[in-house]
């Protein structure tokens, strides 16, 4: 079975972590989420990185999911948005098991090979989406605004993007040419969701541990934005900030102390969510 473990996909390889905490999360009777395909899209190398994972530490990425999962339904509920891009979806199953709406084009962009180990675990659990689905493999860090207007993705109608557990793998100037090119392509009343670290992350005693656990797996975490909402007003979003912990970011399962959202000096792992004001 082709996993994606090369020495030069080893970011891909992180998409096998997140859909390993998903399959542990839906083996639990208190699951915030059910992902019946994780387990196999896991594989291995998922396996083998949970394995060595104390339950805590793999929380902020269970609340994340859902609170993403649940801001995704919110606007498509609400909103009447058709179009949901998820920019860096990895093995994310959103697409197959979440409730959509009728209409929903939902694209995927990755690596291809993340998408490719995808289509062929999907096709073999007989996954069907719930959505007009498609998958696109692309470098985002090169341009890839034509592959998704090809695929028929429509900038003069709003859309709602994610790009969740990936920003933090980029150099901070490849985040900000990646939400510039998100910006353009979204229509006035777009949303937006992404989660984010500030730079004091990166240093903090109590987040060191993890920090080194992802240079060490040689998926670094390298980017940071210390004032989103700002970052956002200046490209014509308005945003807001959570974060694990927070009163509509916990679900009842955090268990460390509470950090107020933005107190300074100490590290936040922000849950943004940005609404397109201007055209
Ligand atoms: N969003 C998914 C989730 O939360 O499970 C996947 C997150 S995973 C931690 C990071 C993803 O970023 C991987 O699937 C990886 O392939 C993707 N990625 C990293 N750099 C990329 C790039 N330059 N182009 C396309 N995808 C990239």
């Amino acid at each position: 079975m082709l996993e994606t473990t090369t020495s030069n996909d080893l970011l891909g390889a992180t998409a096998h972590w997140t859909a390993g905490v998903r399959a542990m999360e839906n083996e639990r009777e208190d699951r915030l989420f059910a992902d019946p395909w994780a387990a196999a899209l896991a594989g291995q190398v998922g396996a083998a990185w949970i394995e060595h994972r104390s339950a805590e530490s793999v929380v902020p990425i269970v609340i994340r999911t859902r609170y993403f999962d649940d801001f995704l339904q919110r606007i498509t509920g609400g909103e009447g948005i058709q179009q949901v891009v998820l920019l860096a979806a990895g093995l994310d199953t959103r697409a197959f098991r979440l409730n959509w709406p009728e209409k929903i084009r939902l694209f995927e962009l990755d690596q291809a090979a993340v998408l490719a180990y995808k289509e062929q675990i999907l096709r073999s659990a007989n996954g069907q989406p719930g959505c007009e689905r498609q998958a696109i493999g692309v470098d985002l860090t090169s341009p890839w605004q034509e592959p998704l207007l090809k695929s028929g993705f429509n900038p003069a109608q709003p859309s709602l993007w994610l790009l969740e557990g990936f920003l933090f793998y980029l150099p901070n100037e490849v985040i900000a040419q990646i939400l510039d090119a998100v910006t353009d392509l979204a229509a006035a009343g777009s949303w937006l969701g992404f989660d984010i670290i500030n730079s004091v992350m990166l240093t903090f005693p109590l987040t060191k541990q993890w920090v080194e656990m992802q240079a060490k797996a040689g998926a670094p975490w390298i980017g940071t934005m210390d004032d989103p909402v700002e970052f956002l007003a200046a490209r014509g979003w308005r945003a807001g900030l959570t974060q694990a912990g927070a009163e509509d970011a916990s679900y009842g399962r955090w268990p460390f102390p509470v950090i107020p959202t933005t107190m300074p000096g100490m590290p936040h792992n922000w849950y943004v969510t940005a609404t397109k004001i201007l055209p």
